[in-house]
C-alpha cells in the first residue's frame, strides 16, 4: 500500500524508523527488533539508508523482510549524493522486484571536505524528480522544522516546496524538543500552500552521548528544560530511560492533540522504550479514532 493512502484512510498513522545492524553483525540480528515492534501493531516501519556506507544492501533486505514476510507497509530510505543515475536506477528496479512501494527520498549528509555538492544528484529534489519518471512509487522526503544547517530557513522552506512540486506525497521531520518548532514550521507551510501530510519525528531519548552527537550533527535545539533533565539524569540509566520516554509521551500527545496526520518515531531499534511508549499513548489513540 502507499503511505500516501495511509495517511488519507487513517488517523492517527502510527510508524517506527529503525537502521540495519553494522556490517559487524549478521543481518539476522535486525528481526528480534522487527519482531518486537511488529507486535505493537505500527502503520509502517521505515528503514534508513547509510549514505556512502557500506550497509546499504541491507536496507533493501530489510524493507522487503518487514513487507513481505511480516506484511507491515515499508518506507525504504534512499539518499542520492555521490550515486550515479545508473546507480540509482539499479537500486530502483530492485526495490520494485522487493514488491516496496515508498522511498523516502534524501540527498544524505555531504562530506565535511566539500562545500558544495556534484554529481548526478546534487540535492534531494533531483532524486524525486528521477524516482517519479522512473515509476509509481509513493515519495516521502525530509524537512527541518529548525531549518537544515546549510540554508537559512527562508531558502530551505523554498527548496522544500521544490521537492513537494517534483512529486513528494508526505514529508517527515527531523527530531525536535520543542513542539513549538514544529508548528511555527506548519503555519509557514501553510502560507506557502504545502498541503501535503507534515509528519513530525520524535526520538525518546535514553543516552545522553548519543543524543549530543545526533543534535551537533543535525543542528536540534535542546530547550533548557530537557537539558536540566538530561543533565541530572545522565549517570542514571534507569532515570534517564523514565524521563526519555516522558518527555517523548508529552511530546507526542500534545501533537497528536493538535492534530497532526500521524507519529513517526526514531526507534534507536529499542523495542522495550517503543512499547512502553505505545503503551501510555493507547487510551489517546482510541479517542482520537473515535472522534475522527
Ligand atoms: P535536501 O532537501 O537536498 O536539502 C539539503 C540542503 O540543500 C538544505 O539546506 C536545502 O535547503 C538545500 N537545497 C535544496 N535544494 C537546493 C537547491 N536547488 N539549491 C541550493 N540549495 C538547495 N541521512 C542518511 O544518510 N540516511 C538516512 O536514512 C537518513 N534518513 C533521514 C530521515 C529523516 C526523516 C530526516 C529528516 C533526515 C534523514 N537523513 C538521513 C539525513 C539527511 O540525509 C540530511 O539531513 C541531509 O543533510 C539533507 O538531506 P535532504 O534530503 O533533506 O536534502
Amino acid at each position: 500500500m502507499k503511505i500516501k493512502n495511509l495517511y488519507k484512510t487513517k488517523k492517527p498513522v502510527i510508524s517506527f524508523e529503525i537502521f540495519p545492524p553494522n556490517d559487524k553483525y549478521p543481518i539476522e540480528s535486525i528481526y528480534e527488533t522487527i519482531d518486537g515492534l511488529s507486535k505493537l501493531n505500527p502503520d509502517f516501519i521505515s528503514v534508513t539508508y547509510g549514505a556512502g556506507g557500506t550497509n546499504q544492501g541491507r536496507t533493501l533486505e530489510i524493507a522487503s523482510k518487514i513487507k513481505n514476510t511480516y506484511k507491515i507497509e515499508s518506507l525504504a530510505h534512499l539518499t542520492c549524493f555521490g550515486s550515479t543515475n545508473e546507480e540509482i536506477e539499479i537500486i530502483l528496479n530492485n526495490l520494485k522486484k522487493e514488491n516496496i512501494e515508498n522511498i523516502l527520498a534524501l540527498r544524505g549528509d555531504l562530506p565535511k571536505t566539500l562545500i558544495k555538492p556534484n554529481g548526478d544528484f546534487k540535492y534531494a529534489s533531483n532524486l524525486i524528480k528521477k524516482i517519479k519518471k522512473e515509476d509509481n512509487f509513493c515519495i516521502g522526503a525530509a524537512f527541518y522544522p529548525e531549518g537544515h544547517l546549510e540554508t537559512n530557513d527562508l531558502l530551505d522552506l523554498f527548496y522544500l516546496k521544490e521537492k513537494v512540486k517534483e512529486g513528494t506525497d508526505f514529508l517527515i521531520s527531523q527530531i525536535f524538543f520543542d513542539n513549538d518548532y514544529f508548528y511555527t514550521f506548519k503555519e509557514k507551510c501553510d502560507k506557502l500552500n504545502i498541503t501535503i501530510p507534515l509528519i513530525p519525528g520524535i526520538i525518546p531519548v535514553t543516552n545522553v552521548k548519543q543524543i549530543k552527537k545526533i543534535t551537533e550533527l543535525c543542528g536540534t535545539t535542546i530547550p533548557p528544560k530537557f537539558q536540566k533533565i538530561l543533565d541530572l539524569y545522565k549517570d542514571n540509566p534507569e532515570a534517564l530511560k523514565e524521563a526519555g520516554i516522558a518527555y517523548a509521551v508529552e511530546q507526542i500527545i500534545d501533537l497528536l492533540s493538535s492534530g497532526v496526520s500521524g507519529i513517526h518515531i526514531y526507534t534507536m531499534n529499542k523495542v522495550d522504550i517503543v512499547k512502553e511508549i505505545m503503551n501510555r499513548i493507547e487510551k489517546i489513540k482510541t479517542c482520537l479514532k473515535e472522534v475522527g
